[in-house]
């Protein structure tokens, strides 16, 4: 069994949103916002194993009785509490007059010649948020939305340029795992299609950081997907002082979105940097892979043409990686309307990973999967209700540069 997570009540994010861990508050919470639990009952899927086992306390049940159901949920694949036979009919009654089990619900399902699926999934009836699924020989990878939109405004994403709107409760992120899972007949435990996990899809996953947290949680118990904690990667664009909050109640595989070899250039293309240097988050990365032997922290550049890809820039990265045990990501850029980058050309991208590789730095190519659905790294765009007024200006510079190009 994977650990549950011992929270205070409340955990204020740095983006200043409440995440609400006591029960009987969510709920409240949930029913006033209509979650996607609708009817202001909680969802099952907003809870991880200590979490039910409290609600079931709160409701007069055993906490055993959570974790019957916690299995009929994710191992089964079951919301009706009617076809859960080994529950006894006064309980089943109950639970379906007290609590729901509801998933994201499918707007639109597609899959990729090569063999990626893309799901769009309707969160609170006006925003939806896209979850991906990678199938390669010896692992299925899913990429899952942590934030309705991103407000971090990193120059070469596409997520960003949609604005922000909310965090994604706990059920919404867990939920995207589910839908997954049930399309793709995954069974935990036996036959898994669906083996990794990646946190990288809409989103800052550290600025939601309950809800992460408890989804991750489901992600890597026993009654849940039952994954090892390698196989859960949160990729963060940089909080550093998350990163610590994270160390203090995790072991998952740590991804960071570095993009860029100096502070100059990485302030440009990730505005963050202004506010978390490299060097404070490459100390951050220390600090988490020291806890425990042999973890590396993964570190994502995306290649842009001209921009981040030339040999100095590869020879400063070297040094860079040299301060921590790591690997590095070179993620070729895949374009979007009205992006203001090219993607490096092969020759280059391979001229960099030489440079790195040679230096003893293991680097390594992603290779672009499902851009024929727009679902390869940074294109991931969902439905925002934008609260941030990005996709007005996003529409008005790309408006200016088509003029200025016309
Ligand atoms: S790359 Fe990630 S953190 Fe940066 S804007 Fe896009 S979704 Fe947000």
């Amino acid at each position: 069994m994977t650990e549950s997570f011992a929270q205070p009540a409340r955990i204020e994010s740095a983006q200043g949103h409440v995440h609400d861990h006591d029960p009987v508050a969510r709920a409240r919470r949930l029913g006033l916002s209509g979650g996607i639990a609708g009817g202001g009952m909680p969802n099952l899927f907003d809870y991880d194993r200590q979490g039910l086992r409290d609600l079931f306390a709160q409701l007069g049940e055993k906490p055993y009785r959570a974790e019957q159901v916690m299995k009929w949920m994710y191992h089964r694949r079951v919301t009706d509490f009617d076809a859960m036979t080994d529950i006894g009919k006064a309980l089943r009654d109950k639970l379906s007059s007290e609590v729901r089990i509801v998933p994201p619900n499918t707007l639109l399902e597609k899959q990729a010649g090569d063999g990626t699926y893309k799901w769009l999934l309707g969160v609170d009836g006006k925003n939806a948020v896209e979850s991906v699924f990678i199938p390669e020989t010896s692992r299925g990878t899913l990429c899952v939305s942590t934030q309705v939109g991103c407000g971090l405004n990193c120059q070469f994403c596409s997520t960003t340029t949609q604005g922000f709107n909310r965090n994604l409760d706990a059920a919404e992120i867990i939920g995207q795992v589910w839908v997954a899972a049930k399309h793709l007949g995954n069974v935990p435990h036996h036959q898994r299609k669906l083996t990794n996990v990646v946190l990288m899809g809409m989103g800052e996953p550290l600025l939601n950081f309950g809800n992460v947290v408890t989804a991750m949680s489901v992600m890597r118990d026993d009654l849940g997907f039952g994954l090892a904690n390698k196989r859960v990667t949160l990729s963060t664009s940089g909080l550093a002082p998350m990163i610590d909050k994270l160390a203090s109640v995790s072991d998952v595989s740590l991804s960071v979105s570095l993009h860029a070899p100096n502070d100059e250039l990485r302030t440009e293309l990730v505005p963050l940097n202004k506010k978390y240097p490299i060097d404070t988050v490459l100390a951050a990365c220390a600090r988490y892979a020291a806890r425990r032997p042999r973890t590396t922290v993964t570190f994502g550049y995306i290649m842009l043409k001209g921009v981040n890809d030339k040999p100095e820039h590869a020879r400063q990265l070297v040094k860079l990686m040299r301060r921590l045990p790591a690997k590095v990501n070179l993620i070729p850029f895949n374009p979007f309307p009205g992006a203001r980058f090219e993607c490096s050309d092969e020759t280059t991208i391979r001229a960099f990973q030489k440079i790195l590789l040679d230096a003893n730095v293991l680097t390594m190519v992603r290779r672009t999967r499902g851009d024929d659905i727009d679902a390869a790294c940074g294109q991931l765009k969902g439905q925002v209700v934008d609260r941030t007024r990005r996709q007005a200006e996003f529409r008005r510079t790309l408006a200016k540069d088509v003029a200025h190009a016309a």
